[in-house]
């Protein structure tokens, strides 16, 4: 029996066979194959999302097989993307047509299709997240047909498709709206917390893409202030040592030091986390913008995040530190902080309305539930809206007033997939039956 597990170690189910088509005739066969024999079907990208919004014990596609581009508009800056793509192998194909994402996560190990599909996002006031920059959508509906939604074709269902949460169907194909490549100057320094969160809207709407972490029990944040460059601006490229160290050993392997540790003697948390922020100084570096945007994450953990008002945002990290602070147990893991425009897609964390986010994290071997319990409860008092592919501990009845086009979607789901050959019990909790 195959036993599928997410990234985060958070998700696991046994499906009854996996699939991994290398054509779309080859997916439309799986899903009316798995129709009359009345199984459930679930695509899977890189299995990074935290929650078991991936997971099934009907019949998993792997969509690695269907990866690529597949056109490019050099008029329109449009691309023809195969859903399966994953975003680390976009970033240098676009480049080759001199053409980039218009914004990315901090990491690039996702799934085109699995990403759109969960509304991850980057930062930056005046940019939305990945779903957003979807001009059109290739699927296979739940009847086994093959549905393109475009501006001239359904353009109704795109505000649904883009970011379907996986309940619509199996996406085979997308088309981004992209960008002229550019180059990013990272320009990273710590701060005062308070000065980070009394200053949030100055510091994010004076810069292209701003964020900060902050690391419980201290008084310091680290921000991150990214600039965006004409590609051909001079530049020095970091060498592979100082990347290493700088990405390596003051990020990855400081960060193991602290959760492992703490793990152990969780009374040694708030000094080494004070300790970690030392080892962190002022660094600027430019670089090709999906080099910049993410970066390697290679401590396990498990997140939970919220995307609530913009303006919001100091009451409600001040309310989070208090909580983290009478929480009784140490938090070795940094709470980080972003924010994005407002998009027009239905289930978006951002949709329509200018949002910043608050994403909490836990080493994978501690126990997340009482914690990302506590911060769901307070994010709720906010009009916060969770992260479809990060922990929560929402429904479908909670949900629907925190999204105005919620029925809209439904009806939507209603249609493409009448007989739910893509649920789960997941879509379950957070959609309905
Ligand atoms: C280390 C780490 C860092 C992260 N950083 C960020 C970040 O910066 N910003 C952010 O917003 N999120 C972030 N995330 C969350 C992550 O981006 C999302 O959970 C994303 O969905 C994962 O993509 P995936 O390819 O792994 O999809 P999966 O987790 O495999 O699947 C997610 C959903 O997409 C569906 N799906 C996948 N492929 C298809 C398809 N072809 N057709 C239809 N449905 C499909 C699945 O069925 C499932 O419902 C991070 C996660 C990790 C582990």
């Amino acid at each position: 029996m195959t036993v599928w597990r997410n990234w985060g170690r958070s998700a696991s189910s046994s499906p009854v066979r996996v699939a991994r088509p290398t054509s779309v005739d080859e997916v439309v066969a799986v899903v009316r194959a798995a129709a009359e024999q009345g199984l459930t079907v679930k695509a899977v990208g890189a299995g990074h999302s935290f929650t078991d919004i991936a997971a099934t014990d009907g019949v998993l596609i792997q969509l690695d097989g269907l990866q690529g581009l597949l056109g490019v508009d050099a008029a329109t800056k449009r691309v023809r993307v195969a859903a399966g793509t994953r975003l680390w192998n976009l970033g240098p194909l676009l480049a080759q047509h001199g053409l980039a994402l218009q914004n990315m996560g901090d990491i690039d190990r996702q799934s085109l299709a699995g990403a759109t599909s969960t509304g991850t996002h980057g930062t930056g006031y005046g940019f939305a997240g990945l779903a957003a920059q979807l001009t059109a959508a290739t699927l296979v509906t739940g009847s086994g047909e093959l549905l393109r939604v475009d501006e001239s074709h359904r353009p109704e269902l795109l505000p649904a498709v883009r970011l379907g949460l996986g309940a619509l169907g199996i996406l085979v194909e997308l088309e981004v709206q992209c960008v002229d490549a550019f180059l990013l100057r990272a320009s990273e320094h710590p701060m005062p917390f308070d000065e980070a969160v009394d200053r949030w809207d100055e510091f994010s709407t004076g810069s292209d893409h701003f964020e900060f972490y902050w690391w419980p029990h201290t008084e310091v944040v680290m921000t991150k202030s990214n600039t965006r460059l004409p590609a051909d601006t001079p530049h020095q490229v970091p060498g592979r040592v100082e990347t290493w160290v700088e990405q390596q050993l003051l990020s990855n392997h400081a960060l193991r030091a602290v959760v492992g540790l703490g793990k152990a003697i969780p009374a040694l948390t708030p000094p080494l986390s004070r300790l970690a922020t030392r080892v962190y100084g002022d660094r600027e570096w430019t670089g090709a913008s999906y080099d910049v945007f993410a970066s390697p994450r290679n401590v396990r953990f498990r997140e939970s995040e919220y995307a609530i008002p913009f303006d919001a945002l100091p009451e409600a990290l001040h309310a989070v530190r208090r909580m983290i602070e009478q929480f009784g147990r140490p938090i070795s893991f940094p709470v980080e902080i972003r924010s994005a425009a407002p998009d027009e897609n239905w289930m978006s964390t951002a949709s329509e309305r200018q949002s910043a986010y608050i994403a909490v994290h836990r080493y994978f071997r501690d126990d997340e539930t009482p914690y990302f319990r506590e911060f769901d409860t307070l994010m709720r008092t906010f009009e916060g809206r969770p992260h479809w592919g990060k922990m929560h501990f929402r429904t479908a009845e909670d949900l629907r007033p925190a999204y105005p086009h919620f029925d809209d979607f439904l009806r939507v789901r209603d249609e493409l997939d009448p007989d739910r050959r893509f649920t789960n019990p997941y879509l379950e909790r957070v959609l309905g039956a």
